[in-house]
């Protein structure tokens, strides 16, 4: 495969990286780099400063105002973020809602939501998870009964990434009869945040963060018009929109920044009298997962490549996200190992915007331990990695 960027290419990168370096605030980029947390209002204003240059949804179709690149321009796009220190994008309307709006929406659903999601003016989170359903995602229990013109929505879903921020929420809910086989009796619907019966309760992860919710519904009155396509047909677009999901939680462009800050790091960290990059057993582990990076980076060109005719991403996407989140944990690991007993205090407070004080240890040291226990999560959302080999199996291998 040749990764040769032509000089048109080449053009599109230096004006990518004039953007990022006129646009992107230093207050955002420094704290991406660290690791630390934005607030809702900072990733909102880095969204809509994306949407006035026309780039804000680089995987939609030209006719519904996305950028119509290349699967080369979204990977120097990707890749040139990364090294910047980009805020990601929240990928719940961006990605995730608006594939399955613009494919199977009518043309109302299209005029009434895909504009917001592309001027980030309304925040949408991710209802399909429940207690007893995550991986046996198709057992969902929460109920949608017709009502004249409404649904009745009753149920609970749970590890609702930034739920408490929504203003609207996607939902697999049950419209079929109890005999009907499950996947057939689910449907999608769009549902408002402020409709009465809504509440929203916070799970504090490993962290100590508020980043996911449960989201209960007490008899909430969803119009049918909010329904996505077929009544029945979720599943179909459900899955549609899980293909999208798992391509981007591979994180290429993200690790091989990680990766490089390591190395860096690493050659300026004492061990014994030379550095931690002159240890033959962490550089041995380091070369480790720089291979399999590269491994993976090709794989994700060919994913874009076979995109880029206008396929949605195939099963090869549960390929994508069980080698990204495994090479991302790795790096996890590595710098948990580099920042030795700095990686121990936990001052929960020094991940805050607001914090003044220093921060405990050298480098990204402070942050080690939290970063790795937080993205333990990355093998499990999405459906878990042990879920993917099964596809993997199944579908591909046909076996
Ligand atoms: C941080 C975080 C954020 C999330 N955000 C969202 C969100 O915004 N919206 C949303 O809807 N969901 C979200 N999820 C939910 C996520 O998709 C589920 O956690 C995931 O699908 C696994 O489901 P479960 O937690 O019920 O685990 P279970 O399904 O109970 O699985 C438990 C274990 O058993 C294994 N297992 C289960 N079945 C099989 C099988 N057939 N073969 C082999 N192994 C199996 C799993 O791999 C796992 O290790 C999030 C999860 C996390 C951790």
């Amino acid at each position: 495969m040749n990764i040769d960027l032509s000089p048109a290419e080449l053009d599109f990168q230096a004006q990518v990286r004039q953007f990022l370096e006129e646009k992107l605030p230093s207050h955002y980029s420094d704290r991406v780099l660290k690791g630390l947390y934005l607030k809702k209002e900072e990733y909102i204003d880095w969204q809509k400063t994306l949407y006035q240059q026309g780039w804000a949804a680089t995987n939609w179709p030209v006719e519904h105002g996305g950028t119509g690149w290349t699967p080369t321009q979204k990977y120097i796009w990707a890749n040139e973020c990364a090294e910047a220190g980009a805020p990601d994008v929240i990928p719940f309307g961006m990605k995730m809602v608006a594939p399955v709006i613009y494919t199977y929406g009518n043309d109302e659903q299209k005029e009434r939501f895909l504009p917001d999601i592309l001027a980030s003016n309304v925040w949408w989170c991710q209802g399909y998870s429940e207690p007893n359903a995550g991986s046996d995602l198709a057992s969902l229990k929460t109920t949608a009964v017709r009502d004249g013109d409404d649904y009745l929505v009753n149920g609970t879903k749970t590890w609702t990434t930034l739920g408490h921020y929504g203003d609207w929420i996607f939902c697999l809910v049950r419209t079929g009869r109890p005999e009907e086989k499950n996947q057939e009796a689910i449907s999608f619907l769009l549902i408002d945040m402020t409709t009465p019966g809504i509440t929203v309760s916070p799970i504090i992860t490993l962290d100590g963060h508020r980043e996911v919710n449960e989201v209960h519904f007490d008899n909430v009155r969803v119009p049918v018009a909010n329904r996505v396509g077929e009544e029945g047909g979720g599943w179909t677009y459900a899955k549609v929109l899980l293909t999208h999901e798992r391509t981007g939680i591979a994180r290429v462009a993200n690790s091989k920044r990680s990766l490089r800050q390591l190395k860096k790091l690493a050659a300026e960290t004492g061990d014994g009298g030379a550095t931690l990059m002159e240890n033959p057993s962490f550089a041995q582990k380091i070369t480790e997962v720089e291979f399999d990076l590269m491994a993976l980076e090709y794989t994700e060109l060919r994913t874009l490549a076979a995109v880029s005719t206008g396929k949605a991403p195939g099963p090869e996407s549960s390929i994508l996200k069980i080698k990204g989140t495994e090479v991302a944990q790795a790096i996890d690991e590595l710098y948990v190992e580099m920042a030795g007993y700095y990686s121990l205090p936990f001052v929960k407070e020094q991940f805050e915007p607001d914090f003044a004080g220093e921060p405990v240890g050298p480098g990204m040291a402070a942050d080690s331990a939290p970063h790795y226990f937080n993205n333990r999560k990355a093998s499990i959302y999405g459906g878990s990695n042990e879920i993917q080999k099964n596809i993997i199996c199944k579908a591909v291998l046909g076996l």
